[in-house]
């Protein structure tokens, strides 16, 4: 787990500023999801097959002896959610939810036991329409990021659960008859869940790959349809895309649409946002039939791709300097005068003492364009030193009482 530093998570900060403008631009709601849900919930809604549920998960007894686990994604919850609160039947919703997740996993870059996720899960909506609207919002965050060169778009389909089981057979059929050659995952997953074999990073076991029976030769005509469709409406906006056959997620629950964003420079954990259609889950979980879709990104890899070039966030716009006691106090209170005149200014006051120099070597380090200085002759006088940081000019001495009129002049100059 990551200590986020100042400017991380400033970084982070940023992203989901920009993040929670977009996604309210398109109408999307906030909802707030507990950490720690039933473990049931995932191993019935991820899948006890999966990746996650058999090695990430973090769950441990409560005092009822209730097995309980920290959230390793949102979907789960979001759809329990829904329906606890009746929000799914004959509803449309689009919900999104941002937080910390946590998945027992090798650390390495971009990879950590916690970290996170904005997600967006939307209901009541079954055609390929908002399946292309979470494409172009989230295509549309990546310009907002100044990202989008650096992202490229996958997508396929997965057709139905029927279809997929089809898939599933003739997949198995074809890795049997190479078994001997499969590496050690890969076998297991044989037997448990073949298609997590084409997600294998493992070359040998690619190679194989190469001549396996293809997801799209499986598809039912309604999937088939849906996913022309879906490609038809990216080609209108001419939002480049590439179908890749292989991208087939790890989570169970996924049908028809499945797409990630990826890129080539965070090494092998390019995939900073993934996601697809998951039209089952409701009634999976007890409710009436209803369409699902959503994707989540990752933060900290995108926080990675951001970070080489961010130029910082907030700056400090005042820096208030003062010796002596009755001047240390003014300082105090003058900085809440100036906050209450203009809330949108940064101010920073010395606090700890020292003197003048060192408080000026403080005030230039801080970026602050302005000091104030506070001595004992100021403040007998009612005035404020004003210095300029940034430009070589006289000090002049005003008046305590125009300092609000004198900042918002200044400063919006600069
Ligand atoms: P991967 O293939 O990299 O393991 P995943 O398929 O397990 O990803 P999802 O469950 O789809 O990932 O989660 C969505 C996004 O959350 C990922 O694309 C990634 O950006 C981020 N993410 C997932 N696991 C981690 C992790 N352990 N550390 C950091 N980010 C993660
Ligand atoms: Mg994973």
């Amino acid at each position: 787990m990551q200590d986020l530093l100042p400017r991380q998570k400033e970084v982070f900060r940023f992203i989901e500023d920009k993040a929670r403008a977009v996604l309210y631009s398109y109408g999307y709601q906030e909802i707030g999801l507990p950490v720690i849900e039933s473990t049931h919930l995932f191993s019935r809604v991820v899948g006890e097959n999966t990746d996650i549920v058999e090695k990430e998960m973090y769950s441990f007894d409560d005092r009822n002896g209730e097995s309980l686990t920290l959230r390793p994604e949102g979907t789960a919850g979001t759809v329990r959610l829904a329906e606890e609160n009746g929000l799914t039947f004959n509803q449309i919703q689009r919900f999104w939810y941002a937080g910390p997740f946590f998945r027992y996993e090798r650390p390495q870059k971009g990879r950590y036991r916690q970290f996170e996720q904005i997600g967006v899960e939307c209901f009541g909506m079954p055609g390929p329409d908002i399946d292309v609207e979470l494409m172009f919002m989230t295509s549309r965050l990546w310009q907002e990021l100044g990202i989008s060169g650096d992202l490229r778009l996958e997508l396929n389909s997965l057709g139905t659960a029927e279809s997929r089981a089809r898939y599933r057979t003739a997949l198995r059929d074809y890795l049997s008859a190479v078994k001997g050659e499969l590496d050690e995952d890969s076998l297991r997953r044989l037997d448990s869940n073949p298609l997590r074999i084409l997600d294998s990073k493992v070359e040998k076991t690619q190679d194989l790959l190469k001549g396996a029976p293809l997801l799209g030769e499986f598809l039912d005509p309604d999937s088939t349809e849906h996913f022309e469709q879906l490609c038809r409406l990216m080609d209108k906006r001419q939002l480049p895309y590439v179908v890749n056959p292989r991208i087939v997620r790890g989570l169970d629950y996924y049908n028809k649409t499945v797409f990630e964003w990826i890129t080539d420079s965070l090494g092998a954990q390019g995939t900073v946002c993934g996601g697809g259609r998951y039209d089952g889950l409701v009634e999976q979980i007890g409710g009436k039939s209803t369409p699902g879709v959503g994707f989540a990104m990752g933060l900290d890899r995108l926080a990675l791709m951001l970070e080489p070039n961010f130029g910082g966030g907030r700056q400090t716009d005042v820096y208030v300097a003062a010796v002596g006691d009755n001047a240390r106090e003014r300082a105090l209170l003058l900085a809440e005068d100036i906050r209450d005149l203009s809330p949108s200014i940064t101010v920073l006051v010395n606090c700890g003492g020292g003197k003048f120099k060192s408080q000026l070597k403080k005030a230039d380090a801080s970026g602050a364009s302005l000091a104030l200085i506070l001595g004992e002759d100021e403040v007998a006088n009612g005035q404020v030193t004003v210095k300029h940081l940034r430009e070589s000019g006289e000090q002049k001495l005003i008046s305590s009482d125009g300092i609000g009129k004198y900042l918002t002049e200044n400063l919006q100059k600069e």
